[in-house]
């Protein structure tokens, strides 16, 4: 199948995993088309079939890719890690950071954005599992990496995202997912312009939007699986 007929799929699911919904939730659900691995081609392809964010996860692929893509209204999302020598970049070409899980990263973009006028948004990635492969922040420490991005001039806290574990039993990530959604919910209630919560793959997307997801980043069920 193309990449047209997944994306619809993938879509229909959302909107049935969301009417599933048993939190108190009515949020719509923002869908990133993760593009990585993939060529400018693919990327393009979706875009045509209605995509408004894709998601990266490395500077130097995006900074390829984008130049291509001079249309304009395309959301760009930064997913994966980033290190603080890529920031300057990085603050360039994406609208969104996920992946900000240090307060050495956080002062870097903010220090990037600065010398660019911008004010980046990003969202604190968090290591609910406790995995130690994964980066994120724990959730012990959330709070005060919080209090320090606060603190930054240039960056603008919008929310939070996590990485589930690849559980061959998917239904292993839900009581991770409703943590989440819990720790998202108590802080939003605290703060202003805090309301994304991005959580879902391929692999767990639809217990994600049940669960309270609002951005998910999808790229094998949409363009396949990734050769490397
Ligand atoms: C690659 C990647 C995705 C998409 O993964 P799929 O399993 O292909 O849907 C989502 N989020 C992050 C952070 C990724 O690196």
């Amino acid at each position: 199948m193309g990449v047209k007929e997944n994306l619809k799929i993938v879509l229909e699911e959302i909107e049935r995993a969301k009417s599933r919904r048993k939190v108190a939730c009515d949020e719509e659900v923002t869908l990133v088309a993760v593009t990585k691995n993939h060529g400018v081609d693919v990327m393009r392809e979706a875009i045509d079939g209605g995509v408004l964010d894709v998601g990266e996860n490395r500077v130097q692929e995006a900074t390829e890719k984008f130049k291509s893509l001079e249309r304009e209204g395309v959301t760009k999302h930064l997913i994966g890690h980033l290190q603080t020598n890529k920031a300057k970049q990085a603050v360039r070409l994406f609208d969104l950071i996920h992946s900000v899980d240090s307060e050495t990263v956080a002062e870097a973009i903010s220090k990037a954005a600065g010398a660019v006028d911008k004010v980046q948004n990003i969202l604190i990635q968090v290591n609910l599992a406790g995995e130690d492969t994964k980066f994120g922040v724990s959730e012990e420490n959330l709070q005060s990496l919080i209090e320090k991005v606060d603190t930054l001039q240039n960056i603008r806290l919008k929310g939070l995202m996590l990485i589930a574990p690849n559980y061959a039993d998917v239904e292993n990530c839900r009581p991770l997912f409703r943590g989440m959604r819990k720790i998202f919910d108590e802080i939003k209630s605290t703060r202003q312009n805090f309301d994304m919560l991005s959580m879902g793959m391929t692999h767990d997307y639809k217990i994600a939007v049940e669960e309270g997801a609002n951005i998910v980043r999808v790229g094998t069920a949409i363009f396949g699986e990734r050769v490397y």
